[in-house]
């Protein structure tokens, strides 16, 4: 049986329609079961017959990821741990601020991409998530949020409404979503889709950290999705240290394919820049990145390091970040500093998935990573 979320939208209609004795409407209602209302189990769809739900049900998995481990951070922030099918582990992160539940979701099992400093790129590539795995954990969010609303955990909690439903999406979480290309578009195809679960392209951003082919293909989907380039140098020779990436994607070319990107009015490309300590966060750095970026419609968000085990980097002093920040408003580039979320439950990407591999020795075989040659 083949998992039904992983069947594009657009051949739902030929796959259930079962030579095309059921109608369209029918399918429909379906869809609107599924992803409007959060309903996976087929004996509560009840305005379906049930001869047809006995058929789709003996045709069609329909299932979403399991949760392994939530924690719940003093500021708000929900961690999810999901089991896969295959005991694979990936991580997801409801963040709130104010009237935003933003879900930061992973696109593979473990990164091939190998940024220095990243928890996730220790795991390797295990391998790629499908649509449905990735529309899954929005899924499941939901599914926890409407059992248990965020209410409270931010100084703003006393003014913003109560969160029961992911409303932002961010390709932030393990992995490289443009390395998984297929079932990013399938899976933004579902978010988005009238008959999925119908979030404005707006509300989604894809990170990534730079395959420039892949971002003009991005931005030749026509899913006007926004864009963030995890860049964190302003030099080849430094990228190159941190991210071995820019061998093969040097800024150059990452910054042509972004002047290719389609941005409709009032949106701006964002340039991740994780600070590190010593490294990268001096005023020469932050000088250069001002004169690189100043052309662009674009905005920088600072994140200082999160340090985690036997990392080499440490975190930025406080006065260095500011000074950083500083340097590119003065010089016309927006630059915002991220607030660090969720620390207190191990806040680095990958951080709590690794910690629970190695508390699940006999599960390791699902973590074995394979070997992965450097998108070009
Ligand atoms: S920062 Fe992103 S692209 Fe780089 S290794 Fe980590 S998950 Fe992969």
């Amino acid at each position: 049986m083949n998992a039904l979320l992983d069947i594009p939208l657009k051949d739902w209609k030929e796959r259930l329609s079962n030579g095309g004795d059921v109608p369209l409407y029918r399918v429909r209602q379906l869809s609107h079961w599924i992803f409007r209302k959060g309903v996976l189990d087929w004996d509560q769809m009840t305005n379906l017959p049930k001869d047809l739900r006995d058929r789709w049900s003996s045709e069609w998995i329909l299932s979403l990821p399991v949760v392994d481990t939530l924690r719940v951070s003093s500021d708000g922030t929900r961690k999810i741990v999901f089991r896969l099918g295959d005991g694979a582990r990936i991580e997801s992160v409801i963040i709130p601020r104010e009237d935003r539940a933003t879900l930061c979701v992973s696109s593979q099992v473990g990164c091939g991409i190998g940024c220095r400093f990243c928890r996730t790129a220790e795991m390797g590539l295990v391998r790629n998530l499908s649509a449905g795995e990735v529309v899954g954990q929005v899924m499941k969010a939901n599914q926890l949020l409407s059992a248990d609303p965020i209410r409270d955990g931010s100084p703003a909690a006393k003014e913003r409404p109560e969160l029961s439903r992911i409303n932002h999406i961010v390709f932030m979480g393990m992995g490289e979503p443009l390395a998984n290309f297929d079932t990013l578009i399938q899976s933004l195809d579902l978010l988005t889709a009238t008959d999925g679960i119908g979030l404005s392209p707006r509300r989604i951003t894809v990170s990534t950290s730079g395959l420039a082919g892949r971002i003009r293909d991005l931005g030749e989907s026509g899913i006007p999705v926004n864009l963030a380039i995890s860049l964190s140098a302003p030099t080849d020779a430094l990228r190159e240290q941190l991210m071995p990436i820019n061998l093969h994607h040097p800024i150059r070319a990452i910054l042509d394919a972004c002047r290719s990107y389609p941005l409709k009015n009032r949106q701006r490309i964002t340039f991740e820049y994780v600070l590190l300590g010593g490294v990268n966060d001096g005023l020469s750095e932050a000088r250069s990145l001002a004169k690189l970026l100043a052309p662009f419609r674009s905005k920088v968000n600072l994140i200082p390091f999160n340090p985690f085990g036997e990392s080499p980097f440490r975190r930025p002093l406080h006065e260095d970040v500011l000074r950083f920040q500083s340097v590119l408003l003065e010089r016309g580039v927006a630059a915002t500093l991220r607030k660090t979320r969720g620390e207190d439950i191990l806040g680095a990407c990958g951080q709590l998935a690794l910690e629970n591999r190695s508390n699940n020795p006999e599960e390791d075989s699902a973590w074995k990573p394979v070997a992965f040659s450097m998108p070009v």
